[in-house]
């Protein structure tokens, strides 16, 4: 499906820190999951520190792949650290110029951030800031987001220089990508459609099975490109293809839905946590923890907003906890232990009450490494969903990993639970 033309890039994320671990490069996949979007191929994503010989090696490296397109992350900072715009000017062949109107747009932002800070000399800053002002001559300029400018390198290859923080980098991509000049240089990209189905109980062996079989029975299957990611118990697939091929793709979503009805569970990309969202609204819900230790209380509150369908919930450790604040029976606990169905429809019950709501979710299980037994080894967790109309429905999952995968897998399997509680599926 290549195209014979097409446009490729790479990427350059400078950074000590990032380099050494300290922070994590959440710039290489944002720029990653934006060129895809544009049908712009990614050869590489690089990564050095900010000495100007290993910035300008990569550089080297990249054009000698012949990308139409070099994006660098970070060094745009007043300091004399950062030093990635004189460093592309020289890789460039181009003269560093300062640029009147960018110094004074600098001069400006940063006399209104230094009003917050009347003991440092304004002098001293804005002298600091004219480094930021000074440009490849004949670039494009990107205006400051923090107080960074962005640069356009016209060539071949076309160079974007960009900030470092991602919350500077992010909306100044989104401007650079609307200039004529990187617009030129992706020209001979491809239009790719994109379409992601998630599915949620479906083993990845499983998956492959039916993708062998699709290849067979869908005609034009090779047109597509598919990616599938086995994530937190849930299987994302996405696929990539030129516009002309929509029906093949229509068929592969037919074959998926034929085979695996019921795990399917998002055939737009939405997540479990928008959909769960969704299904919330106008309701009101309350959790009991044990092991999850508030984490699915967390996860329903990211997606709530104004809505405020969460009414709250308990994070009971200890048995005594269990009977003490959501009224389960000791007795229960004894019989059953506290890692059963029983204590998880029993807590989601009580849940029910104490909060008033008309949606609960209760679970318990063995998280860490301490907590484990022959019959309840780690990862055993018990889940319980309870509607205030009667309806429930109880499981038992073992789940892989450490305590945090445990934990990230219980959250998850609890908003599936919901989903189709509430979607009314058992
Ligand atoms: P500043 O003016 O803030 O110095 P800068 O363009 O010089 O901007 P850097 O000095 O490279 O950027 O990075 C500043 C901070 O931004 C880093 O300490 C880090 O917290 C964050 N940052 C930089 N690069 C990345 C990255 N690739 N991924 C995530 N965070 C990053
Ligand atoms: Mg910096």
């Amino acid at each position: 499906m290549s195209d014979p033309v097409g446009a490729r890039a790479g990427i350059v994320v400078t950074g000590t820190e990032v380099l050494t671990g300290r922070v994590a490069d959440r710039n290489g996949p944002f720029l990653a999951d934006r060129l895809l979007e544009l049908g712009v191929e990614l050869g590489h994503i690089t990564l050095c520190g900010d000495r100007p010989a290993d910035i300008e090696a990569q550089l080297r490296f990249l054009a000698g792949q012949g990308v139409d397109l070099i994006i660098t992350s970070g060094g745009l900072g007043p300091t004399a650290d950062d030093m990635t715009v004189e460093t592309v000017a020289r890789f460039c062949g181009r003269d560093l110029v300062l640029d009147a109107g960018l110094e004074t747009t600098i001069g400006d932002i940063v006399t209104g951030l230094m009003a917050r800070f009347p003991e440092v000399d304004r002098e001293a800053v804005i002298a600091a800031n004219r480094k930021q002002a000074l440009v490849p001559a004949g670039a494009v300029i990107l205006d400051p987001v923090g107080t960074a400018p962005g640069v356009i390198v016209p060539g071949t290859p076309t160079v974007v220089v960009l900030p470092g923080p991602p919350r500077e980098l992010q909306p100044m991509w989104n401007a650079a990508i609307a200039t004529d000049a990187v617009q030129a240089a992706i020209a001979g990209r491809t239009r790719y459609e994109q379409q992601t189905v998630r599915m949620f109980g479906l083993p990845e062996s499983g998956l492959a099975d039916t993708l062998r079989d699709a290849e067979r029975s869908v005609a034009g299957f090779d047109r597509l490109e598919i990616t599938t990611c086995l994530r937190r118990g849930e299987l994302e697939i996405v696929t990539r293809y030129e516009p002309q091929d929509a029906a093949i793709y229509s068929e592969l979503v037919a074959v998926l839905r034929d085979r695996h009805p019921r795990e399917i569970f998002s055939e737009d990309g939405s997540l479990v946590d928008d959909q769960v969202a969704a299904l919330l609204a106008g309701r009101r819900i309350a959790t009991a923890e044990s092991c999850t230790a508030g984490l699915l209380a967390a996860r329903l509150t990211e997606r709530s907003g104004s809505s405020a369908y969460v009414a709250g919930g308990v994070v009971a450790y200890a048995n005594a906890a269990k009977t003490e604040l959501l009224g389960v029976d000791a007795a229960l606990i004894e019989q059953h232990g506290a890692v059963s169905e029983p204590v998880a429809e029993s807590m989601a019950a009580s849940a029910l009450r104490r909060f008033g709501a008309d949606t609960a979710v209760a679970i318990t299980g063995v998280a860490g490494p301490s907590g484990g037994s022959e019959a309840k080894p780690v990862g055993t967790v018990c889940f319980a969903v309870a509607l205030a109309d009667g309806a429930s429905v109880t499981r038992t999952t073992q789940l892989p990993g450490n305590r945090s995968d445990v934990r990230e897998r219980s959250t998850t399997v609890a908003m599936h639970l919901l989903r189709r509680a509430l979607g009314g599926e058992r």
